[in-house]
């Protein structure tokens, strides 16, 4: 571990030692405190904190409270062969979310494709993952997701909190190359990035809020009210939302994925509010290239494509058409070859929990 202009970097294998041991402490299994520190080391590897580490003391308040239950299983609820509803069970998203995708992929590489709906999730993190795993199995995915019980996001129009910043995720394989992973909220920033720049992380881009009067803001105390440095983040606390991207388009997309990842499922929209559970629901859809015809056409057309669509001239000097999933793997290339990079508030946070839990930091200590 080294500092680094008031960060601590780790090395990953580190990180993910040390965040695996404060979930078994916790009272995870092994397996299962494995899976969730590979999920939020994985998330800051790619540069996305938001769903990293930083989330760890909420993860436990969870576990804590019975919002979240160690080693469930998922159950599935009805298999009608091509579309399957399974029952997360609020078990931790690490371990459902990634039953429920490798059903998916078993279904869609024994039929040609399958759509699978997931209800009643733990927080499933970086939706991106999960396309990632589908597209190593060679398969092109589509992933709509709600957060039941979590309304941060003012609708088009609108001042008042009405949607989760219900994320999109697509992944395509390209063959010989990395698959174009494309993964984002329907909100003009994820909830966990007000989280980051309320800890002193990177500043939240302008007019990313709103107030209840309705003026911009990119201020977290908009979403959570007053901070206390280290004091938790409530987004009950505060009186503002986060605005949806892509004004209409984005409200539009929000609110398709509260119906579909929402209602659809079973798992619940985003409110009204009347005291749900957190959870995250999902439908997915995985398509196996075989299916549509000839691999050999669709392999030519892709590579094709994607080379056209890089070949644009780049706006500005110097600058380069990137496709999605390119900037998530340049940083964690960086990130494993130098060490994630860690907020003061979040390795002050992960050092208290640790010392709480008799969990041995030094991984921590030597910075
Ligand atoms: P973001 O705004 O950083 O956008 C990321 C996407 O844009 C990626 O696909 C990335 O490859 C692509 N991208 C970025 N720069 C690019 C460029 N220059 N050229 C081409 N493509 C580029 O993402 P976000 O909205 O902040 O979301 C962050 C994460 O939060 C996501 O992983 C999302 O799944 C996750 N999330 C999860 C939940 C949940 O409930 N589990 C809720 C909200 C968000």
């Amino acid at each position: 571990m080294s500092e680094d202009g008031g960060l601590h970097r780790v090395r990953a294998e580190e990180l993910e030692g040390l965040v695996a041991a404060i979930f078994a402490a916790a009272g995870c299994s092994g397996a299962e405190a494995a899976r969730i520190a590979d999920g939020l080391v994985g998330a800051n590897l790619t540069g996305h904190e938001s769903h990293g580490v930083a989330r760890v003391p909420r993860y436990l308040e969870w576990l804590r409270t019975g919002e979240v239950e160690a080693d469930q299983t998922a159950e599935v609820v009805s298999d009608a062969g091509g579309l399957a509803v399974i029952d997360g069970r609020y078990g931790f998203g690490a371990t459902v979310g990634r039953e429920a995708v490798e059903f998916g992929i078993t279904r869609a590489q024994e039929t040609g494709s399958a759509i699978v709906g997931l209800r009643r999730a733990g927080h499933l993190g970086r939706i991106g993952q999960w396309a990632e795993r589908a597209a190593e199995a060679g398969l092109v995915s589509i992933h709509l997701v709600n957060v039941a019980g979590s309304t941060l996001v003012a609708p088009f129009g609108g001042v008042d909190r009405r949607f989760s910043t219900a994320p999109i995720a697509f992944g395509f394989p390209v063959p010989d190359e990395p698959p174009v992973i494309l993964d984002f909220a329907t909100s003009l920033v994820a909830e966990g990035k007000v989280l980051v720049a309320s800890q002193g992380g990177k500043a939240l881009p302008d007019g990313s809020l709103i107030d209840p009067d309705g003026r911009l803001s990119s201020d977290p105390t908009t979403l959570y009210g007053a901070l206390a440095p280290g004091g938790p983040r409530d987004h009950r606390r505060g009186l503002g939302a986060i605005r949806t991207m892509g004004d209409h388009k984005g409200s539009g997309l929000a609110l398709m994925c509260e119906l579909v990842a929402g209602a659809l499922t079973g798992s619940g929209c985003a409110g009204p509010p009347r005291g749900q559970r957190f959870a995250n629901g999902m439908v997915s859809i995985y398509l196996a290239p075989a299916s549509f015809g000839s691999t050999e056409e669709f392999e030519t057309e892709t590579r094709e494509f994607l080379d056209f669509v890089r070949a644009s001239r780049p706006a500005e000097p110097g600058g380069a058409v990137l496709l999605p999933g390119e900037p998530e793997r340049h940083t964690r290339s960086e990130r494993l070859r130098h060490g994630i990079p860690l907020s003061a508030e979040t390795w002050a946070a992960l050092r208290s929990i640790a010392a709480g839990l008799e969990v041995d930091d030094s991984v921590l200590a030597e910075a």
